[in-house]
């Protein structure tokens, strides 16, 4: 019964949005959780699922961080001020809820509303999925820099692709990785908001048209493409304790309606249905190398599809503020490119803004050259990401000329600046001549940006004196500096309660905020009392670990013991293979007697190998079978333990860090970029064992070198080894090592397995061994020996501890996000008004 005059035009008027703040109260949060619970969720007391506990208490608090997302929204419009975009084809988040629960500073009303349900509330938390869109350091340093930018009120937002399966999960079977699917979506995730209104349309294939137009301007066409719909999924990132909520946005691929009706309408319904599937592709799977190329055609759409629909969206939101005038654009925008996995942004802005918004090429490029900035992750030549001109020119020829042309003009620039050096513009091209001509990804992202950073002091410099030491002669001022860091609120205050506790009585709470007040720890480490207090929360921490340990890995950890730590990618320049060196030196040290002055020690390695790295796969079998050996010989009986831990993923570490002693940061020098995992154990006290590598360089400058367990060559001692590096004279002149090569060779480890483990221990031997393993253990096995001691001095290794927390407040990725803000993107803080 509609009239004219009927006031209703079926736009929801402001009142619709005009909603009484939601309760932070024990009893306000228990009643929305049994709404959600029995309404909503249609759950009674038949249900015994575990999952919709969780569910229910999730949209709860969801529900709390939609009032505050909203106002953080409409504050930034307001705002008007410049806003950045962290592109990323990876997001290793981690678990939800508890950082929810922290940052609206709800955990304890929540836990007191659940309890009055007789409920617990770590209970109900243990059943959120931990989402695994990451492979790790990369993908992790992403989640802490969003927890960053939120906590700082900066206006960035996150932009990267929604995977229908995150990180394979791990199995461990007869010593051997095993790889099942993680279908993390399958019971939904209550977290994500999806936002078709803003899906996108995504070009790939089909050829380019030109014509001149009526004033004589060229204009390309991109015709008879296969379009791919992006649609936005958003997730909330909240700040810590101040009402900011900013957004990850994560597209997920859906087929186009049109595609399929052609198919359809010709009666072949299954293909059309097929060619849906296709579409659909794009977003089913994260793939799982970590620092190495793949070359996949379909992880060149991934890359593709991330950067154009973000573009997309990213001018859409400008045009709705400021209409189509870009003139203020690079001034007001900055995109932050994730390593060069979104490098191809480069040339798709410049497309977009040329063929989509009818700007020349002179405007566009003034605005690309100053909106995008690259971070570069890794010095390894096997990562650095090339991609045939071929599959460029099939899959986005359009994007292939506008490279082709930023690339005529850019070594015209370097014809400029070096007359005649033929040999430089062959170096510099972004093109890479040959048999099968390749696109260089890092020369598009440096020639594209305004800035190029590494991300410790020694990979940005390494990076300016070798792999991009032509651009730095060009460009000096591109190049900076931004060692990572971490976030202390996941990373020190959810993890370990216990710590925080101490934290919170002895320095106040601020330093949840400001990680440099822990510095104020430094005089505690005098006091024999507070040394008591924090040696009962790390045994208590290990305590949870060899729980863990215990279920998982049916191995016993004695809490007396060294926890003795190595998680992370499963990689040779990681070096777990010098770990297990030493593993089994120990263990013929105790087979020989040689144990007088012993501290226990439990060793734990973890970490996923990339599924077609087969020397990765060899090194967990190895640790595996030398974990069985160690653990099942009597003599070894409360003096050395070995574990591996399946399934090393954010949760776990959360688990791993608190619980640690000593920290195995042992990469070849020069190789580890920056390393993550050594903050957070540093944060956690544990003491770090390395090399002068990446950050841990900056680690042992700020805690001083009797507080770090140092050994081992440094970078440039590696590079100038590499001509005369003679393993097996190393292996001859060192009876340990001799030792341990014997029992290796002679099949102690694979008795009833022969030959599996050739190629590793081949690896150590090879006078082309590119990690120097056997260059390295003496120093390494004397730095154990002195950690050992340190250990047996339980004051003195309690003070060091505690040195170690109080002088990581420099890696806190706060600190990390102020410098890329001071220095890279110039925003200003928005606090969300009402
Ligand atoms: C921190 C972290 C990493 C990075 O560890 P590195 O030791 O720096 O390689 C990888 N994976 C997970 C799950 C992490 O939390």
């Amino acid at each position: 019964m509609s009239s004219l005059t009927n006031p209703i035009k079926n736009q929801p008027n402001d009142s619709v949005f005009d909603l009484p703040p939601l309760s932070m109260e024990p009893e306000g949060l228990a009643n929305d959780f049994k709404r959600y619970y029995a309404h909503t969720f249609g759950r009674d007391r038949d249900c015994h699922s575990a999952y919709y506990p969780y569910k229910a208490l999730a949209i709860t608090l969801r529900d709390r961080l939609m009032e505050r997302w909203k106002v953080t929204r409409q504050s930034y419009d307001e705002a008007g001020s410049k806003r950045a975009y962290y592109l990323s084809l990876e997001f290793l988040m981690g678990r939800a809820l508890s950082n929810a629960m922290l940052n609206l500073e709800v955990d304890g009303a929540v836990e007191k509303g659940l309890y009055n349900l007789g409920l617990e509330l770590e209970e109900i938390a243990s059943n959120e999925p931990d989402p695994g869109l990451g492979n790790g350091g990369l993908g992790r340093l992403a989640a802490c820099f969003l927890d960053s930018c939120a906590s700082l009120q900066l206006p960035v937002r996150g932009y990267g692709l929604r995977y229908e399966y995150g990180m394979f999960r791990q199995l461990v079977e007869n010593g051997e990785q095993v790889e099942e699917p993680d279908h993390w979506l399958r019971d939904g995730n209550p977290w994500e908001l999806e936002r078709p209104e803003f899906t996108q349309r995504i070009q790939f294939g089909g050829r380019t048209e030109s014509y001149t137009d009526q004033k004589g301007r060229t204009i390309v066409q991109w015709v008879d493409s296969h379009d791919v719909l992006a649609v936005p999924y958003d997730i909330p990132v909240p700040g810590y304790r101040n009402n900011t909520v900013n957004t990850l946005r994560l597209w997920k691929a859906a087929a186009t309606d049109d595609f399929d009706l052609d198919e359809f309408n010709a009666g072949s319904y299954p293909e059309s249905v097929a060619q849906k599937n296709a579409a659909e592709h794009i977003t089913m799977v994260l793939y799982p190398n970590d620092a190495s190329e793949n070359g996949k055609e379909l992880r060149l759409r991934q890359q593709f599809f991330l950067a154009s629909a973000s573009i997309k969206d990213v001018l859409r939101d400008w045009i709705r503020l400021h209409g189509a005038d870009f003139s203020r654009f690079a001034e007001l925008n900055c995109f932050q490119l994730n390593d060069t996995h979104p490098a191809v942004s480069v040339a798709e802005l410049m497309r977009q803004l040329m063929d989509e918004h009818g700007l020349e090429w002179g405007e566009a490029w003034n605005i690309t050259r100053h909106t995008m900035a690259y971070t570069n992750h890794t010095l390894l030549p096997e990562a650095l990401e090339r991609w045939p001109v071929r599959l460029f020119r099939q899959l986005l020829p359009r994007v292939l000329e506008i490279i082709f042309e930023i690339n005529a003009r850019f070594l015209a620039e370097v014809a400029l600046r070096w007359p005649g050096d033929i040999d430089r513009q062959r170096r510099m091209s972004l093109i890479e001549e040959g048999y099968d001509p390749q696109v260089r990804m890092a020369y598009l992202a440096i020639v594209g940006s305004y800035s190029v950073n590494g991300v410790a002091a020694l990979h940005s410099e390494l990076l300016i004196e070798g792999l991009f030491r032509d651009f730095h002669d060009l460009w000096p001022a591109k190049f900076n500096n931004k060692t990572n860091g971490v976030t202390p609120r996941r990373w020190l205050a959810q993890c370990n309660p216990g710590l925080r506790t101490l934290l919170d009585e002895t320095i106040g709470t601020d330093w949840v905020r400001d990680l440099d007040q822990l510095a104020r720890l430094v005089p505690h480490a005098e006091d024999a009392a507070f040394r008591e207090r924090w040696h009962q929360i790390k045994q208590d921490n290990k305590a949870q670990l060899a729980e863990h340990v215990a279920e998982i890995c049916g191995v016993n950890f004695p809490l007396d013991a060294i926890f003795d730590v190595q998680v992370k990618r499963i990689h040779e320049y990681k070096r777990q293979l010098l770990n297990v060196l030493h593993v089994i030196h120990l263990y013929n040290r105790i087979k020989r007697g040689d144990t007088a002055n012993w501290a226990p020690r439990c060793v734990l390695i973890g970490g996923k190998a990339a599924p077609g790295y087969v020397m990765a796969k060899q090194i967990i079998r190895l640790v595996n079978n030398v974990a069985r050996v160690v653990n099942m010989d009597p003599s070894t009986e409360g003096l050395l333990r070995v574990a591996f831990v399946p399934d090393y993923r954010v949760s776990l570490m959360e688990v791993i860090a608190p619980g640690t002693d000593l920290s195995e940061q042992i990469s070849t020098a020069g190789k580890e970029a920056s390393g993550t995992g050594n903050m957070k154990f540093m944060m956690n006290g544990a003491i770090t064992i390395g090399t002068l590598d990446g950050a841990n360089i900056e680690i042992r400058d700020q805690v001083g070198e009797e507080n770090f367990f140092l050994f081992g060559l440094t970078a440039a001692g590696v590079e100038s080894r590499r001509h005369h590096y003679d393993p097996n004279g190393i292996i001859a002149g060192d009876p340990a090592l001799m030792d341990v090569m014997n029992l290796l060779e002679s099949g102690h480890f694979n008795q009833f397995e022969g030959g599996v483990f050739d190629q590793v221990i081949l690896s150590v031997r090879n006078p082309h061994d590119p990690w120097m393993t056997a260059a390295d253990f003496r120093g390494y096995i004397e730095a154990q020996e002195q950690a050992a001691a340190a250990y047996r001095d339980r004051e003195r290794w309690v003070r060091m501890s505690i040195l170690n927390a109080a002088r990581s407040g420099h890696f806190s990725s706060d600190r990390t996000i102020g410098e890329y803000n001071r220095d890279i993107w110039r925003l200003t803080p928005v606090a969300p008004g009402r």
